[in-house]
């Protein structure tokens, strides 16, 4: 006996064809860095296979391409970048993969800020005012992000759109949650002590929506190690401006830690994560735990916990 196979097929062959994205697989999908790669998973589920060119704890305004990303590129459905100048390195490597698909840009519509690149690392002119690419640390922004997210894989994967609206909007209501809460736990603090020493430049959107002061530790440089000169400029602006909470970042070891603890009283915090995710067993695996490590972290710190 024989199975007629012919009128199955034929209805395979328009599913197929009614789901392009789909006939192949998953949607694939590369994003610049970790944030979106998160993201883009949250939102895309099952339906997506996203991966990221700069991966956990790196960098995305320095990023040194191999083949294997370009090759990696090459075979991509959809490429999502930030954008704002933060992906310095993504328009070589397009051209170099030959992808020709769509490429998004997440932070579309987000309100502008501008920052001085103090190091001349994004710019090339150390000092110079350039657009602040970190738009993610407000919720509010990280929300635009989601949106464009969700247009984006509903655009290139539309038998999908249904899912992705779905999960999107349970995405946000999250965010939303999260941005209220973040209010919350700020609002408990007096206005004075809502200060914070940090080398990151990547919290001024943060600080402009959580209505926060961020200060670069006057004297240290990143480059070199920090002398017993520097240590006490930077306890001298500890005093100055009265600050709770400090997160430092390079080369100092920790009985100079302790000793800026010991002699200003200003509690010493942990590591924020700013522009890159941890491992999945680290601190700020998604973006939601990302920020509210963050905002953990500050809260304490401020309250000298
Ligand atoms: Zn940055």
């Amino acid at each position: 006996m024989r199975f007629s196979v012919g009128p199955a097929s034929v209805v395979l062959g328009l599913l197929l064809l009614a789901h392009p994205a789909a006939a192949a697989g998953k949607l694939k999908v590369v994003t610049s860095f970790t944030i979106l790669e998160d993201m883009a998973k949250e939102i895309g589920g099952n339906h997506v296979e996203v991966s990221t060119l700069v991966g956990t704890d790196g960098d995305p305004h320095a990023f040194e391409p191999t083949p294997e990303d370009a090759k990696h590129l090459a075979g991509a459905d959809l490429v999502i970048v930030s954008g704002r100048g933060l992906e310095g390195w993504m328009d070589r490597l397009i051209t170099a993969s030959g992808y020709k698909g769509p490429i998004v840009t997440a932070s579309t519509g987000v309100p502008e800020r501008s920052m001085v690149d103090e190091e001349g690392e994004d710019s090339g002119e150390p000092g110079k005012v350039i657009p602040d690419p970190h738009a993610w640390n407000s919720v509010s922004n990280g929300k635009i992000y989601a949106k464009n997210i969700i247009a984006a894989l509903s655009k290139a994967d539309p038998a999908d759109a249904a899912q992705y609206q779905k999960t999107g909007e349970e995405y946000l209501q999250q965010l939303t949650d999260l941005d209220k809460w973040i209010r919350q736990e700020f609002a408990g603090i007096p206005k004075a002590d809502r200060k914070v020493i940090t080398s990151h430049d990547a919290l001024g959107y943060f600080a402009d929506a959580y209505g926060l002061e961020f200060l670069a530790p006057v004297g240290l440089s990143t480059e070199s190690e920090a002398t017993a000169q520097d240590v006490a400029k930077l306890i001298q602006q500890i005093k100055a401006e009265r600050i709770k909470a400090v997160f430092v970042e390079n080369s100092m070891n920790q009985s100079l830690v302790k000793q800026i603890a010991d002699e200003t009283g200003a509690k010493i915090g942990g590591t924020l994560y700013v522009e890159s995710l941890s491992k999945a067993d680290g601190p700020a695996p998604t973006y939601a735990k990302m920020i509210r490590h963050n905002v953990t972290l500050m809260v304490a710190a401020m309250r000298g916990q």
